[in-house]
């Protein structure tokens, strides 16, 4: 029997665990709201929130009871039966949501996977077999081989090639680029309303209303990825309600499970074209996810959540667009409800990372010049303030290094 009661997980970790992921010197082991305890019992302001996924926060009272009650009557079967919260989650997207049918997936990408199929099968059935999707240079739509076909980034396709084809690519924000793109092989655009993973740039209403435009003048389908901008995240329950477009297919995933793995691909009647065979998973939609994304949902629409994210969006906005008034180093802000950035002057975003990590506030740099803040949407403004204030701190410090 081994004598130290305590392990080192980083080494554990270097030895045991491919190299995918470049961690931060932090092992988290237990988390309430917005904040987080690492193993040394050290507490945490955490804006980083699993990757905007722990939408209530860190195991929320409502998604603990309901994932107990669930873990008691069935965890799991085959979609070849019907179950319930199944069936419940799939009617509160819709009654939601201006989209009719869903498919339940594991993750995001797999969101983006049923996408991408649905509008392969659309165009044979309605578009004499175009198959080209159009995508945004920039653009993040996941890590399996299509979905990293879909990606506006060539860094994260090296080394994977051959792709699979069909995928084209145009400056984000650019109507004129979109409009020349579109051929006879044209099926669908595909948009982020907010490119997350790309650093947090909003669309311009002009550029969303022109997409929805040229893919009702063309016959395509526009498909809008809300995997990052969903479930309440930029202060409507989806993005594209603020820019007054409905998409033909929308994908989510993050938020919807309250942190239990989930996705979902919505799609209008005219675009649900999947026949018995065609698409399917062996764990996706099963009771146990599905009961958390029901009650994640509920309690987003019951308790006005994106009301509340608009409030507290605008709080933190404000504390950025100090930071940005007061130091050289942050030279913008940008995003759309609790989906924040700021820009920094210089490739600093490590520095800041880290300066605000040892004063106790957990963010994320999503560039090597930015920092995205992606709170629990029950975030309280008290909370906020503080974040800022340590913000404030960080960035005096890093500044003051150069
Ligand atoms: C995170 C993300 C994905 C991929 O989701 P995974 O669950 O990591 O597969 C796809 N699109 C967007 C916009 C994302 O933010």
């Amino acid at each position: 029997m081994a004598t130290t009661t305590t392990t080192d997980w980083h080494a554990l970790e270097a030895q045991l665990y491919m190299r995918t992921f470049a961690r931060i010197p932090l092992t988290l082991v237990r988390g309430i709201g917005a904040l987080v305890w690492d193993d040394r019992g050290r507490e945490y302001l955490d804006f980083f929130a699993g990757l905007a996924v722990n939408a209530l926060g860190h195991c929320p009272p409502v998604i603990v009871e309901t994932l107990r009650e669930q873990v008691g009557n069935l965890i799991h079967t085959t979609n070849l039966y019907y179950t319930v919260p199944q069936l419940q989650l799939a009617q509160i997207l819709v009654e939601h949501s201006s989209l009719q049918q869903v498919f339940f997936t594991n993750s995001g990408a797999e969101s983006n996977e049923a996408a991408i199929k649905l509008a392969r099968k659309w165009g044979k059935l309605q578009r004499g077999g175009a198959f080209e999707i159009i995508s945004t240079h920039n653009s993040f739509h996941g890590r399996t081989l299509a979905t990293l076909a879909a990606t506006g980034q060539p860094k994260y396709q090296q080394g994977f090639d051959p792709l699979p084809p069909g995928f084209v690519f145009v400056p984000f924000n650019d109507v004129e680029a979109l409009e020349q793109a579109v051929t006879d092989r044209t099926v669908a655009i595909l948009l982020e309303p907010v490119q997350g993973e790309g650093g947090v740039y909003p669309a311009t209403r002009e550029y969303l209303h022109a997409a929805r435009r040229l893919c009702d003048e063309r016959n395509l389908l526009l498909i809008l990825d809300e995997i990052q901008t969903g479930v309440a995240r930029t202060g409507t329950l989806w993005a594209h309600e603020q820019y007054g477009i409905e998409p033909d297919i929308m994908t989510l995933a993050k938020g919807l499970g309250g942190g239990v793995p989930i996705g979902a691909a919505l799609a209008k009647e005219r675009a649900a074209v999947f026949q018995v065979g065609d698409h399917g998973s062996t764990f996706a939609g099963n009771p146990l996810a599905c009961a958390a994304g029901y009650a994640v949902m509920r309690t987003i629409i019951d308790q006005d959540i994106p009301g509340r994210v608009r409030l507290a969006g605008a709080r933190l906005r404000a504390g950025l667009e100090g930071l940005r008034a007061d130091f050289s180093l942050v030279t913008e802000v940008r995003g759309l409800g609790l989906l924040l950035a700021f820009e920094l002057a210089r490739e600093a975003g490590t520095d800041v990372l880290n300066a605000a990590l040892e004063r106790g506030l957990l963010v994320n740099r999503v560039t090597p010049t930015a920092i995205r803040l992606v709170p629990p949407l029950i975030v309280t403004d008290q909370q906020i303030d503080r974040a800022v204030e340590i913000l404030r701190a960080s960035v005096a410090a890093v500044q003051a290094m150069a």
